[in-house]
C-alpha cells in the first residue's frame, strides 16, 4: 500500500501529467494511477524511484509488462521508463 504522502510527491513530481504520454490531469475525466514502473509481480518495490504518475489509457496499456515487441524489428524491447528513458 503507497501512503498518502508517497502519492503526494510522486504526483508533484510529474507536475500532475502523465509520465508516459504526458496527458494532464485536468484533461482527463479519470484520475491518474501511481503504477509501478517495475510491476510487483516482477519483485518491484513501492519505493519512489519505482512508481510514476500514469493515466488510465497508458497503465492499461503497460499492465504489469517490462517489454514488448517490436513489429519492425522483430524483437523484444524494453518498455520506456520514466526514471531511466
Ligand atoms: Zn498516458
Amino acid at each position: 500500500m503507497i501512503d498518502g504522502r508517497v502519492r503526494d510527491l510522486v504526483r508533484r513530481r510529474a507536475n500532475d501529467r502523465c509520465e508516459y504520454c504526458r496527458l494532464r490531469q485536468e484533461h482527463s475525466r479519470l484520475t491518474h494511477h501511481i503504477e509501478h514502473i517495475v510491476a510487483k509481480q516482477h519483485d518491484g518495490s513501492d519505493a519512489v524511484d519505482n512508481l510514476a504518475l500514469a493515466c488510465h489509457r497508458c497503465n492499461l496499456q503497460k499492465g504489469p509488462n517490462l517489454t514488448g515487441f517490436d513489429r519492425g524489428t522483430e524483437t523484444i524491447v524494453p518498455l520506456f521508463n520514466p526514471r531511466r528513458d
